[in-house]
């Protein structure tokens, strides 16, 4: 059966050139009934954190990115890979190099000026003496000759030529393995079938094949995928803007849009831009993956979002919404429903974060007017008309928005005035500002009692 991993390394952020991956290696295992594993690739503990794993663990969570299995940590299989590396120390594909610092330096400073591509030339492999004062590292001892055949599902099939390959480390002169070979036991062990990772990787790929040969298993199929690059065609990277799955977050996305827009960067579906994750599930499929890398576009996960926001039910909304007053300080449940506050504003936020500055004041008094908001018209002209709006809300029969809407138009008409002139000044006074959803609507949700106080704070 299928089974795919998502094997980040936790020393920063969860970036979405990784998510993109994650996803791609979820659906695959999701199409195809199979099985999908997280496993954390700490073995650098130097540059791993107990942070970064959790963003990579809330990041998962967020996105909706369940795993099967997992996580696991490379950090808890160290004696499993030290079994390893004696197995193959046991079986003549590995040895241990007692070469020194100063050595590896001048082989490749000779090799240099004989304009060859430096690589370690093997001299440990026929040394059958420890070296008095040095702790040895443990090398591969990769084949000389012949090449290695690659299936790779995105790119077809590469070949690499054996004699381009060095004896690489295994195990540091610490004991601790490296990554090459923490990774080839995990997908072994594992049962990973689908290798999916950035095309960064491809390179290590035959070298990780050589392993598994010498460990008498067949490598898993791998597929490669293309870089994400910035504007300007370089990788993309924090100099580009965000590249946190959390800033995503943060910035008041839905999870779906940031799905759905790393899902078409790099696979496309006819000329589809919208896909529902069960779409994706039924649609994806790593032979259309694009070979060539694509630029990440903020303006049209922008665009995604806003139709995510529009189109998806108020409660699905106000569920992602809440957790942005939270970070705000405001608890919804002490206030209108949350779902009706969304449905007066679904139309025309583009970001959740918007959203959430939008319903503030719905749930907590706002501390001050929006400052051209409050001279432009808090004026004394609108004094009166306010005093007598406030008057006749306060008797108002019912506080529904077509009752209140009745009662504005009555009170501009008997003040002589345009709508407009007692509207928004009637909006900066409850909301604090010019912006809000109708103003009907929006007193109803805001209830009779706070609109009633806040004209009152205006007229103060
Ligand atoms: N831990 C590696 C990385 O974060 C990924 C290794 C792999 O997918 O094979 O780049």
């Amino acid at each position: 059966t299928v089974c795919t991993r998502f094997a980040p390394s936790p020393t920063g952020y969860l970036h979405v050139g990784g998510v993109r991956t994650a996803l791609f290696s979820w659906l695959y295992a999701r199409k195809h009934g199979g099985r999908f594993i997280l496993r954390i690739e700490d073995t650098d503990r130097e540059r791993s954190s107990i942070e970064s794993v959790n963003a990579i663990l809330e990041g998962m969570t967020w996105l909706g990115l369940e795993y099967d299995e997992g996580p696991f940590y490379q950090t808890d299989r160290f004696s499993r890979y030290r079994e390893i590396i004696e197995q193959l120390l046991a079986s003549s594909h590995a040895y241990l190099c007692y070469c020194s610092r100063e050595e590896l330096e001048s082989m490749r400073a000779e090799q240099i000026a004989r304009k060859e591509k430096p690589r370690y030339d093997g001299r440990c492999r026929e040394r059958h003496s420890p070296r008095e004062g040095v702790s040895p590292v443990v090398r591969f001892k990769a084949p000389l000759e012949g090449r290695v055949v690659v299936r790779d599902l995105v790119r077809g099939t590469v070949i690499f030529q054996n004699n381009e390959l060095d004896d690489l480390v295994l195990a540091r002169a610490d004991g601790t393995p490296t990554y090459n070979l923490t990774v080839v036991v995990d997908d072994m062990d594992m049962g990973i079938t689908q290798v999916i990772r950035g095309d960064d990787h491809l390179n290590n790929t035959p070298r990780q094949s050589n392993i598994f040969y010498a460990l008498g298993k067949e490598p898993p199929v791998y597929a490669h995928v293309p870089m994400i690059l910035g504007p300007d065609r370089q990788r993309l990277s924090k100099r580009h803007g965000a590249v946190s799955v959390m800033n995503y977050r943060e910035a008041g996305y839905l999870p779906e849009a940031l799905l759905n827009y790393l899902v078409r960067l790099g696979w496309s579906h006819g000329d589809q831009e919208i896909f529902s994750v069960a779409e994706m599930i039924k649609l994806f499929d790593l032979e259309d993956v694009n070979q060539s890398a694509s630029v990440f576009n903020p303006e049209k996960l922008l665009w995604l979002n806003q139709q995510y926001i529009k189109n998806s039910t108020p409660e699905h909304i106000a569920h992602h919404l809440s957790w942005h007053l939270g970070q705000m300080g405001i608890d919804p449940s002490e206030g209108p429903e949350l779902a009706a506050v969304v449905k007066a504003q679904q139309e025309r936020s583009k970001t959740l974060l918007e959203m959430a500055h939008n319903s503030a004041p719905f749930y907590r008094e706002f501390e001050v007017y929006e400052e051209t908001a409050a001279s432009k018209h808090l004026n004394a002209s609108v004094r009166e008309p306010l005093r007598d709006l406030r008057e006749r809300f306060k008797k108002a029969p019912s506080w529904v928005a077509p009752a209140l809407h009745e009662i504005l138009l009555a009170t501009v008409e008997s003040h002589g005035l345009k709508l407009g002139k007692l509207a928004q000044p009637l909006r900066v006074a409850v909301m604090g500002r010019p912006i809000s959803p109708p103003i009907d609507v929006t007193l109803e949700l805001m209830g009779q009692a706070t609109t009633l106080a806040r004209i009152d704070r205006a007229l103060a």
